[in-house]
């Protein structure tokens, strides 16, 4: 496994404060190994591995583990951080009755994944859902999603020949519209490889249809051609997430990490069988340990993280008594408040601050926002983050636009980073601070 190459490589280290850019190189080569031998593109496989590389160089490896596990911590947060760290739904958040519409290869699973997601939406959401089925191509397509139906107690569209998909399409439309459906779902043709024509269909049928969501269905399978077809439907439609298919048959997980990374779309369902209920919501650590290889990838990564966090807060600690609090570690800080819950969980850790801890719960800080503080300090440079001071107009206008928040957001952060370490300061120096300005909101 990944992870008995990775200690063969770097375990010789132990020791060692921390990770040279040779040491690195030379783990990342299996990496990369690993990867193609997961079926990744090779073009993800390089970006994955160039952001792997800039977090290990330099990384500390902490005394409870072996370098070799530090760096499989890495690649696995790194997966989990490409693969998309949230599972995000299919949103129905429009006016009903929403349309889906289903795109994707012939044979990758379209019929059978919208008459799933249809009984989901109908069992867990309690959604009226219409079913219509545009493959005017194929002439058993049309039967055979009216068949899902009636296994599945979805209405689907009366079949009526000889209308074109786009005209079938508007005549779902309106048959949702009347008979007061919450949500309508477009199966489309497919061809067996991306070709113009088909494109060309489905471009229309968008127009004229104006989907809330346009979900890629791709098998799981397809390996390095999955990247040629999603970048191809991406670029065509603009689909907003994917739905991989066939993943029972799937033991390495390549496919899901290329094709999220070559479209940044998120991967909202996958299908796990040829059952109406198998399929399932998208979870990344799963993905992600099936691509390294290993089945006790997670338990093992628990330990490690558990043993940096701790580490890192005795750190960070340390740091603010003797008020050098710089924005890594106000970063680190997020980070923590994060998983543990929101920050009273980890003032509660820190010596000294037990006391300020009802003034935290009361402020009520989101995940949010965190996790926006988080993006914040992310889109700086590190000499930014380590002297903040430097962080002028034009700086924090690029700061704010690589994170996706505004200026008044950085100067909040900025202004809360002040205030902590201000107040580690004088907490340090055995005075006690008031924390009303953490609130950061
Ligand atoms: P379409 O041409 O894209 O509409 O594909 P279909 O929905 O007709 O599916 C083609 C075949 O793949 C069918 O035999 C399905 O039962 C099968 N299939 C679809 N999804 C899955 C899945 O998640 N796992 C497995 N094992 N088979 C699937
Ligand atoms: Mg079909």
């Amino acid at each position: 496994t990944l992870q008995e190459r990775l200690s063969g490589v770097l375990d010789k280290l132990r020791g060692r404060g921390s990770l040279s850019e040779a040491d690195v190189s030379e783990a990342m080569r299996e990496v990369r190994r690993a990867l193609l031998e997961a079926d990744v593109a090779l073009d993800v496989v390089r970006d994955f591995i160039a952001r792997v590389s800039e977090q290990a160089v330099g990384a500390t490896v902490v005394k409870s583990v072996t370098p070799g596990q530090m760096v499989v911590k890495i690649v696995h947060d790194e997966l989990v951080n490409t693969l998309g760290a949230d599972n995000q739904p299919v949103s129905l958040a429009a006016a009903a009755p929403v349309p889906i519409l289903m795109v994707g290869l012939q044979g990758s699973g379209k019929t059978t994944t919208t008459a799933k997601l249809a009984k989901r939406l109908q069992d867990r959401e309690k959604k009226k859902v219409l079913m219509a089925s545009l493959d005017t191509r194929r002439p058993a397509a049309m039967e055979q999603l009216a068949v899902l139906g009636t296994q599945v107690g979805v209405q689907t569209l009366p079949i009526v020949t000889g209308q074109s998909a786009v005209q079938i399409a508007q005549r779902a439309l309106q048959a949702a519209k009347l008979g007061g459906y919450d949500v309508v779902m477009l199966d489309t043709a497919g061809r067996t490889t991306v070709d113009d024509e088909l494109m060309a269909e489905a471009v229309e049928v968008k127009k004229v249809s104006n989907p809330h969501e346009v979900l890629l269905v791709a098998d799981a399978l397809t390996g390095q051609d999955a990247v040629t077809t999603a970048r191809a439907f991406d670029k065509a439609l603009g689909i907003t997430g994917l739905a991989l298919t066939r993943v029972d048959g799937d033991g390495r997980g390549g496919a899901a990490l290329s094709m999220r990374a070559v479209t940044g779309k998120p991967i909202k369902l996958i299908g796990v069988g040829e059952k109406m209920d198998a399929l399932e919501d998208f979870d990344p650590q799963r993905i992600a340990g099936r691509i390294l290889g290993m089945g006790d990838i997670v338990a093992l990564v628990e330990r490690a993280r558990e043993q940096i966090d701790q580490e890192q807060a005795a750190r960070a600690a340390e740091r603010m008594r003797k008020g050098q609090f710089d924005l890594n570690d106000l970063k680190s800080q997020l980070q923590q408040m994060q998983k543990m819950g929101g920050m009273a969980g980890v003032m509660g850790l820190l010596p000294g601050m037990g006391q300020i801890k009802k003034q935290l719960d009361a402020a009520n800080i989101d995940e949010k926002v965190l996790k926006r503080q988080a993006a914040i300090i992310d889109s700086m440079t590190k000499a930014e983050r380590k002297n903040p001071d430097v962080l002028k107009a034009s700086r924090k206008k690029r700061v704010a636009a690589g994170s996706g928040t505004r200026v008044e957001d950085v100067n909040r952060l900025l202004k809360m980073h002040r205030q902590m370490a201000d107040m580690m300061k004088m907490m340090g120096k055995g005075g006690r601070g008031g924390l009303a300005g953490l609130a950061g909101k």
